[in-house]
């Protein structure tokens, strides 16, 4: 079983040592700096010039520097840009400027496990991964409590970098849920294989066909989504809670029964050899190279799939059926319906 870490295994006065520049004001990087603030550490934002999240950093009281700036003046130096952008701002604004004996944290091992950013020898490099969104990480952390994390030490080049991880962990709340033991590598290959395989990519591959197999069938669309889409949220929740047992013990016996009968009737074997291809894409770095490459030539690939998936059927029915629900406004204010599109 991992190794895990808790609150007594932790010591706040290191990262309240350092000075700690936080790149990035999005999801994490806004939890990350309040969380750090409120647990006492100095820090500072770093965004590019003419961002979009200078005000909200400003407002929330935080001191906002450019992406130099803050590298030159911190300890601790967080990236927490979008992964796509982390090689070029890496290269550019943040290797000319970091100090040697300083650290870099991540939240995610996509850009140093496959060597898009190399840092020099002379400074540590680990991370700390919260399993949830940011926006999660702040709300739980206010509550009192923490939402769990991910700890390793990719470069220890000081001979303390396990003493930092595991400050900064107890400084964004992590350590109230726990802190669990990992490796650049396994983080970054199991997470992208989960998402893709099972969690996105896989889930929403199985709702449509689930639609598409209804919908032809002569079934009115409202129907056929309620059934293989809104409904999940209501089996993933006692999945979450207590396991797949306690989703079999809560739905009906005949529920349960069609599971075994037909579940491995639509999930067949081959699906799992696909999966291992899959994941083998991801190993040897063909998946990183392929979103690398789109990206650099101005996502046309990605851009192509995301206006296909928007346009499937199954959207326009959902956006009906969702607009019955009174309580879906509360849900996510900084969501805009087709935004993505
Ligand atoms: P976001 O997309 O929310 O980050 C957006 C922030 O990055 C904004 O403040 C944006 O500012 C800034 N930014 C965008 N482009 C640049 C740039 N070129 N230079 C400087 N700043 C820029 O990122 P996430 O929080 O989702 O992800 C950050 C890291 O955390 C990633 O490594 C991700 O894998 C990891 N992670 C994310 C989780 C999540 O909950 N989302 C969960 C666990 C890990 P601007 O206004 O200038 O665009
Ligand atoms: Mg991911
Ligand atoms: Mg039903």
């Amino acid at each position: 079983a991992a190794e895990k870490f808790y609150e007594d295994d932790a010591d706040l006065s290191v990262i309240q040592s350092k000075k700690v520049a936080v790149i990035g004001y999005g999801s994490q990087g806004h939890a990350h700096a309040l969380n750090l603030r409120d647990s006492g550490v100095e820090v500072a934002v770093g965004l590019r010039e003419g961002s979009s999240s200078v005000a909200k950093a400003q407002e929330a009281g935080l001191p906002v520097k450019t992406v130099a700036e803050a590298t030159a003046w911190a300890d601790v130096v967080v990236v927490l840009a979008p992964d796509q952008v982390q090689a070029t701002l890496y290269s550019t604004e943040i290797e000319p400027h970091i100090r040697p004996g300083s650290a870099l944290l991540f939240s995610h091992g996509f850009n140093i496990h496959f060597g898009y950013i190399k840092p020099s020898d002379d400074i540590d490099v680990v991370m700390v991964a919260p399993k949830g969104p940011g926006h999660t990480v702040r709300r739980e952390f206010e509550a009192g409590r923490g939402v769990p994390v991910l700890v390793c030490v990719e470069q220890d080049s000081s001979g303390s970098a396990w003493d930092l991880v595991l400050s900064y962990a107890k400084a964004v709340g992590g350590t109230r849920a726990g802190a669990i033991r990992t490796t650049f590598r396994e983080e970054t290959e199991t997470d992208l294989f989960g998402e893709q395989a099972v969690l996105c990519g896989g889930v929403s591959q199985l709702i449509q066909y689930g639609f598409e197999t209804l919908t032809e069938a002569g079934y009115q669309p409202e129907m056929a989504y309620f059934e293989v889409c809104h409904e999940l949220k209501l089996i993933v929740d006692l999945i979450v809670e207590g396991g797949i047992s306690k989703q079999r013990w809560s739905c009906s016996d005949t529920a349960e029964y069609g599971d075994y009968i037909s579940g491995p009737r639509v999930i067949t074997p081959d699906v799992k050899e696909h999966m291992k291809e899959v994941l083998s894409d991801i190993q040897d770095g063909t998946f990183a190279k392929r979103f690398m490459d789109d990206q650099a030539a101005g996502a046309p690939e990605f851009k192509k799939l995301r206006a296909a998936g928007e346009s499937h059927p199954i959207e326009a029915t959902g956006r009906e059926v969702r607009s019955m629900f009174a309580w879906r406004a509360d849900v996510d204010k900084d969501y805009t319906e087709g935004s993505v599109a």
